[in-house]
């Protein structure tokens, strides 16, 4: 054994380090994202893959992807990431890559979608089943500035057991809740707010959301949708130490 070295890297811990994938091809949609002026040197795209012919790469770095969440949270399924050659019109995948320097990509991370069309009582939606960055990448605004994108391409968005963090970026966004044929409430996040029985809202001067929509009975809607505070102006819940020592 060489006494020298400091540190030792065995098989244990290369289990747990994470390599990105890099692939030479990409087949999709690219959507640069929104980047601050430190992130330039480095522009992040978001990639909206196709299952199409060529696009095997891609999907098993999905699957890496998958994979590394799946080793994160291990209480959480599997995620689906069927080959191309399978016909799955309801699994969506999506790629965050930059420029690699072996390779022309470099994946940062993946997140999967599934479409939900089959409640003839509310709007088809798609959930966002489970999403995984690189840790290096994280606390990068690439899921929020991801978000734009993905509202605008999914109207309504349900977020699938979302963890703390992702909770968090979409703190404030504009939601409604919807019943579905056997009760069961879901949240749904929509780009502007929406009536959950008259769709789109209207801003008014004071900041707020109003339906307004003309009523049968000659009334009109009052639904209305607030903004919440931002984050930094609802009070933390102080715990005191003896609180904090009772619970470990
Ligand atoms: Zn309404």
């Amino acid at each position: 054994m060489d006494t020298n070295a400091q540190i030792l890297r065995d098989d244990w811990s290369s289990w747990w380090a994470v390599i990105p994938p890099a692939l030479w091809t990409l087949q999709g949609v690219e959507h640069p994202l929104r980047t601050t002026p430190r992130q330039k040197a480095h522009p992040v795209s978001l990639w909206e893959l196709q299952r199409v012919y060529g696009a095997e790469p891609a999907y098993q770095a999905v699957l890496h992807c998958a994979r590394c969440f799946h080793k994160e949270l291990p209480e959480r399924d599997m995620p689906a990431v069927p080959a191309t050659g399978t016909q799955r019109e309801d699994l969506h995948h999506w790629l965050w890559t930059t420029a690699g320097t072996s390779a022309t990509f470099r994946v940062l991370g993946a997140c999967g979608f599934r479409l939900h069309a089959d409640d003839p009582q509310i709007k088809p939606y798609v959930s966002l089943d489970w999403i995984w960055l690189h840790p290096y990448s994280r606390h990068r605004a690439l899921f929020r500035t991801a978000w734009e994108i993905f509202i605008r391409r999914y109207p309504y968005i349900l977020l699938e057991q979302p963890t703390t963090a992702v909770r968090i970026s979409l703190y404030g966004r504009p939601a409604m809740t919807l019943a579905t044929r056997d009760g069961q409430e879901l949240r749904l996040y929509t780009q502007s707010p929406e009536c959950a029985q008259h769709g789109p809202m209207r801003q008014g001067a004071s900041g707020a959301w109003d339906c307004y929509a003309k009523l049968p009975d000659g009334h009109i809607c009052t639904a209305t949708w607030v903004a919440p505070k931002p984050i930094r102006d609802v009070p933390a819940v102080r715990e005191t130490h003896g609180q904090r020592t009772a619970t470990r």
